[in-house]
């Protein structure tokens, strides 16, 4: 990876002091950091390009067009989609998971039908699907989990019947941090005709996607949590299930024809992008994008993991710590209760010594109620993490042990 130092320097808030202290930032699966070009980007877009997309011919409103198409076309070669009017934006991974419980559900789920989701589904992937089984009396299934945080892949063959209609996972666990094999999960859904929706909130920051190789129906996340601003999120979809499923929200920039007799619809991606998007958003995706690949996915990937593990071996051998979601494939999310400490306690002396983790549900409370605990702390990891960040944690948990215990 580039120098962890220069690449740490594009980050201006990681410069700041907290309480005093020098920011340890270990809440990277909530939001991460924005580099320093995608935040100019945004100031760029205002100050010399604002206009609004495919409408005026005028000279920013097509310079303001062609940035946000090219950066559908940057998502798609991201993700290695097969066709750039597969990727749709929305406004982040709820959104796009909303969007395919609305319009793929309304279409497709009927009554008495079955959708899979797992016991370790971030609410975004469970409230809208259990919403959904509830309008249409069908029912949610649930692929449940191990002690050590592993999906118990047995279960879903008995859980598959010729009644399910849809699967959805998580790529990533935003709790236990487990890496689920989605690929072996696709390919027995798929050997039944069941389509896949995969939450990768918690993978594309962490891990190089694939689509086509994985085969997946959907694929969704969020710019945020990748570097770019709040308020943009991809959904992409195989160009079949776009042009099998009705808009979800209808008005400007979705149509073909309007009149008071009949209305036609705007051809695939734009169906699927009613009125005026999040413009600035998707152009600091865009340099997100960018910045990401000029550091390459495997080189985080490498650089990430090596910090879990440093982090994870130590964490280890603190007595009185325990540490939820142990499975052999995971990434650098890490959850942990302290014995006889509440997790938001512990959080908020983290705080005062400069060291950013959250404490919580994370939600997921399904999680929680497998290891029957209110909330945990969790730690999460980006590629501007140091070693010397994982040290000031380990310190910062043992005086806190001392302070409470
Ligand atoms: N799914 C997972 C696995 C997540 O971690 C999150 C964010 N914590 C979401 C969905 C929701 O993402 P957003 O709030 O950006 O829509």
């Amino acid at each position: 990876m580039r120098d962890i130092n220069k690449i740490r320097a594009d980050f201006t808030i990681l410069k700041q002091k907290i309480h005093g202290h020098r920011l340890v930032y270990l809440d990277n699966s909530a939001t991460t950091q924005k580099p320093q070009e995608v935040i100019n980007s945004v100031v760029e877009y205002y100050s010399k390009m604002n206009s609004n997309v495919h409408r005026g011919v005028h000279y920013l409103g097509e310079q303001t067009s062609h940035a946000y198409e090219s950066v559908r076309e940057q998502v798609k070669d991201f993700i290695k989609a097969k066709k750039t009017k597969e990727i749709i934006f929305t406004s982040g991974t709820t959104a796009s998971i909303n969007l395919v419980a609305q319009s793929f559900g309304n279409k497709f789920i009927k009554k008495n039908d079955t959708i899979i989701i797992s016991e370790m589904e971030h609410h975004s992937n469970i409230v809208p699907w259990q919403t959904l089984c509830q309008n249409k009396q069908a029912t949610l299934k649930i692929i449940p989990f191990t002690e050590d945080g592993t999906l118990k892949i047995g279960a879903l063959h008995n859980l598959i019947s010729d009644t399910t209609k849809l699967i959805a996972l998580t790529h990533v666990s935003n709790v236990l941090g487990t890496i689920n094999p989605i690929k072996k999960i696709i390919q027995i859904a798929h050997n039944k005709d069941i389509p896949v929706l995969i939450d990768g909130a918690q993978a594309v920051q962490h891990i190089p996607i694939n689509v086509q190789d994985l085969d997946c129906d959907f694929f969704v996340f969020s710019g945020h949590k990748l570097f770019a601003e709040t308020g943009v999120g991809i959904l992409y979809a195989k160009e079949k299930w776009l042009e099998a499923m009705p808009p979800y929200q209808y008005g400007g920039g979705m149509i073909s024809k309007v009149s008071f007799e009949k209305t036609t619809y705007a051809d695939v991606p734009y169906k699927f992008e009613a009125g005026t998007s999040n413009i600035a958003a998707v152009i600091s995706l865009g340099k997100a994008i960018q910045y990401i690949k000029n550091i390459g996915s495997e080189a985080i990937a490498k650089h990430e993991n090596e910090l879990t593990h440093y982090a994870l071996d130590q964490l280890k051998t603190i007595e009185g710590l325990t540490i939820y979601g142990h499975a052999s494939e995971r990434c650098g999310i890490i959850s942990f209760n302290l014995e006889n400490i509440h997790h938001y306690d512990a959080v908020k002396i983290l705080d005062s010594m400069g060291i950013a983790v959250r404490s919580g549900t994370h939600c997921a409370e399904p999680v929680m109620k497998h290891y029957g605990i209110t909330g945990s702390l969790r730690a999460s990891m980006a590629l501007y993490n140091t070693k010397e960040d994982i040290d000031r944690f380990i310190e910062g948990i043992k005086q806190v042990q001392e302070m409470l215990q």
